[in-house]
């Protein structure tokens, strides 16, 4: 257990976490605390192969943690005095202020918290999950990697809005970007896997699991990304709904008499793919597809579709392409989803290989054809990794 990092994910009801070896990226242990704050909760535990459950209230994340590190210890390893090197916490929004690793100190943990009114589903969710895993374990540096980093040097016309800019400045109203540890991750193992050098690519991330974003990439730094102000933006999502034009949620306002937050909830839980066909998991819609739901198949082109508009887009701003990377559950195992999004595109010397896509695997993998000047890849994301290697440097 000496020098492995605890990597902490906090939602406003559940958290997921890791005990992963930083060097060699196995995962020592691993859990998911779920139905925080309710009579049902559970804590899932995995290590060595065991799984291990406990059912009951969790009255706080607190309390939460407290009963996983419970299951550590009933498993052999008593956490606070396991040599661990760090913990590390994904933090969804940093703003403006934080745009690389961070060690958490009252004043850190303070800005995060001021930064909820960017992200008030999830900052508060991850204040409290690091205040709890700070009392849990108060010997360890703790360090937050944020999600919006990596796309902290969108160049200016990228990432502004063209509204009125005193307003954009006076509510921090321009795009951060999500998903960025991921698509900095996925990035850095293209080039491993073609065996180039980062800073000589120009690359297209494309980050489909239930969230999904794409990015444009030059040289390792992003140039543009999918996602805005909020991870709303852009693709559509399992449950959100990814662009439309901002007259609509005038409209139903004004037309429909929403709230607010009935239009809120309605474009991030019940929009996407759930909302143009009732399920938001992409194997229950490839099955309601074979079954020849007609509202599951406009579903899957609507998705398609947009997803090839922001791979042209970015070509064209790219200038010049190299690669082209799958990632996240649909993108790593949706082969129909890659081949649609790239079919037709030999004129930009892109050509996916029937076989080499078809192959499953949970390695990085090249799916293009040798004649591709494009490559195609898929590459497992791994963001419980990229977190621990971060939170690593700041070991003592
Ligand atoms: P993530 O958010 O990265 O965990 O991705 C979740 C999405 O990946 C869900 O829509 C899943 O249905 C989808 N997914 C997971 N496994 C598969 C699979 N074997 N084939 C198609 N989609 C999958």
């Amino acid at each position: 257990m000496k020098g492995s990092v605890l990597v902490v994910n906090s939602g406003s009801s559940s958290i997921k976490y890791q005990l992963v070896d930083p060097e060699s990226g196995e995962a020592l242990a691993s859990g998911l605390i779920e139905r925080i704050g309710e009579p049902d909760g559970v804590v899932t535990h995995r290590h060595g192969g065991v799984d291990r459950e406990h059912r009951g209230p969790i009255a706080d994340h607190g309390v939460g943690l407290q009963l996983a590190f419970a299951m550590f210890a009933e498993a052999g390893i008593e956490l606070a005095s396991a040599g661990i090197a760090a913990v590390g916490h994904r933090v969804v929004h940093g703003g403006e202020v934080f745009y690389r690793p961070t060690e958490i100190t009252a004043e850190v943990l303070a800005e995060i918290a001021r930064l909820s009114s960017l992200a008030p589903l999830h900052n508060p969710a991850n204040v409290t999950g690091i205040e709890s895993a700070m009392a849990a374990l108060p010997d360890v540096p703790h360090v937050a990697v944020f999600d919006t980093a990596f796309f902290h040097t969108l160049p200016e016309s990228a990432r502004t809005y063209a509204i009125d800019s005193r307003i954009a400045r006076e509510f921090g109203v321009r795009r951060y970007g999500f998903h960025g540890t991921s698509h900095e991750y996925v990035s850095g193992r293209v080039a491993d896997v073609l065996g180039r050098d980062l800073a000589s690519l120009h690359q297209i991330v494309l980050h489909l699991g239930n969230g999904a974003s794409a990015s444009a990439i030059a040289g390792g730094k992003a140039m543009d990304t999918s996602m805005g102000l909020t991870p709303l933006e852009g693709l559509v999502m399992g449950t959100r709904s990814g662009d439309i034009d901002p007259g609509i949620v005038m409209h139903l306002r004004r037309s429909a008499g929403l709230e607010v937050d009935d239009i809120d909830d309605l474009l991030n839980r019940r929009s996407g793919l759930k909302g143009l066909s009732g399920v938001n998991d992409f194997r229950e819609l490839r099955a309601l597809i074979e079954a020849g739901d007609e509202a599951a198949s406009l579903a899957y082109r609507v998705y398609v579709h947009r997803l090839r508009k922001y791979i042209g887009a970015y070509m064209v701003t790219l200038g010049r392409l190299d690669a082209i990377t799958f990632t996240a559950g649909v993108g790593e195992n949706a082969a129909e989803v890659r081949a649609d999004a790239l079919a037709g595109l030999e004129g930009f010397g892109i050509e996916v290989d029937a076989e080499r896509n078809a192959a499953r695997g949970r390695e990085a993998r090249v799916i293009s054809t040798d004649a591709s000047t494009v490559a195609v890849l898929v590459v497992p994301t791994n963001e419980e990794l990229a977190i621990a290697r971060a939170a690593r440097e700041f070991e003592r």
